[in-house]
């Protein structure tokens, strides 16, 4: 058994997905902790750089599989090629994005190996005493925080929610060490066929790359009202959030919504109102640098979690704001 950590090196059409960069930050406090080496595991084509990104975030080897076939995401061939790696190997702990790819290929590297898998995690941590991982997610519709850990078997395996992480490059990286994996699909064959693959249109708001988000909840009132919300983003050259429950009454779109069963975001300054701050929201938002709520009622839990709280009417308030940015 490897005393190492993995983190699976997600890339589409050969750059990589954030979430593998924020996991590798993590996964140096990880690796302090345990004293495993950390490593990434990286599926390709073959033809990219991306092996000096990932040294860039602290891996410290790369395992690469290159191969054509590998080029764009196919669960027939990534899983069996990746866990008769994980079988060779057989690190501690393998970490995956909780992106479409990673809620795919991590289950099914789990069934290959009988291995548990918890997933959708919002924090991890080791346990230096038992020399376990503790992954933590929300249980019971976001009621509760459960930690769960691995006892016996190994791999220890999750998927980690984008953006519950920060991304930070290191300044000297000292990995260089890049091991070419023969790809091994154990005679799985290809049984899909990609008919056609079609890039996602960007809608107007990019909730993960934004620094400043002002997010609407049911305060708002109305779905007219959400244009005041609108403006003051406009002005801080930011994204428009929302918390479920505006979304669910139809008065904007899913894109929006931010909380477990919507995105998780980690901008420079979160300007909540009208939220009351349910769990299930802050499960989405709490790891914002600054977090600003307007609320009327001054016992809200949003400002629990708030940096900065202003108790008032959102529709006084915002606009007024919204005009005092406007004549800096
Ligand atoms: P409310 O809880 O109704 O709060 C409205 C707030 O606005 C109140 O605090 C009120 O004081 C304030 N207010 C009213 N009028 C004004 C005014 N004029 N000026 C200022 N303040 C005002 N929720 C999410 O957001 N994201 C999720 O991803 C999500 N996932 C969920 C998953 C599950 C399984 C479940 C069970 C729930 C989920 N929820 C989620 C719903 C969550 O529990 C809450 O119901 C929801 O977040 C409430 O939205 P809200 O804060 O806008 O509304």
């Amino acid at each position: 058994m490897s005393a190492e950590i993995w983190v699976f090196a997600e890339q589409r059409r050969g750059a990589l997905a954030p979430v593998a960069l924020e996991l590798l930050t993590e996964g140096r406090v990880l690796a302090e902790k345990s004293g495993y080496t950390l490593c990434a595991v990286l599926l390709s084509a073959g033809d990219d750089d991306i092996p000096q990104e990932l040294f860039r975030y602290g891996a410290e080897k790369v395992y690469r599989l290159a191969d054509p076939a590998l080029a764009e995401f196919n669960n027939d061939l990534y899983a069996p090629a990746l866990w008769n790696l994980i079988e060779k190997e057989m690190p501690e702990i393998v970490l995956y994005g909780a992106t479409a790819v990673g809620r795919t290929l991590a289950p099914t590297v789990a069934v290959m190996g009988y291995a548990g898998l918890t997933a959708d995690c919002t924090e991890l941590d080791f346990d230096t005493e038992k020399n376990i991982l503790l992954q933590t997610r929300p249980a019971f519709g976001g009621n509760i925080m459960a930690t769960i850990t691995c006892e016996n078997h190994r791999p220890q395996m999750a998927t980690v929610r984008a953006n519950v992480f920060k991304k930070e490059p290191l300044e000297n990286p000292a990995g260089d060490e890049v091991v070419e994996v023969p790809v091994d699909t154990g005679g799985h064959g290809d049984r899909m066929k990609r008919v056609e693959s079609v890039q996602e249109v960007a809608e107007d708001v990019d909730l993960n790359a934004a620094q400043f988000i002002v997010s609407g909840g049911r305060g708002v009132g109305k779905p007219e009202n959400f244009k005041i919300i609108h403006e003051l983003a406009e002005e801080l050259e930011g994204a428009v959030g929302a918390s479920r429950a505006t979304v669910d009454a139809g008065w904007i779109s899913h894109h929006h919504q931010v909380g477990q069963t919507g995105k998780t975001v980690c901008p420079v300054v979160y300007i909540a109102c009208g939220i009351s701050g349910a769990i299930q929201h802050l499960a989405g938002m709490q790891s914002s640098d600054v977090i600003i709520a307007i609320n009327k009622d001054p016992n809200a839990p949003i400002f629990d979690v708030a940096d900065f709280g202003l108790v008032g009417d959102l529709h006084e308030i915002v606009p007024e704001f919204t005009r005092q940015i406007r004549e800096i």
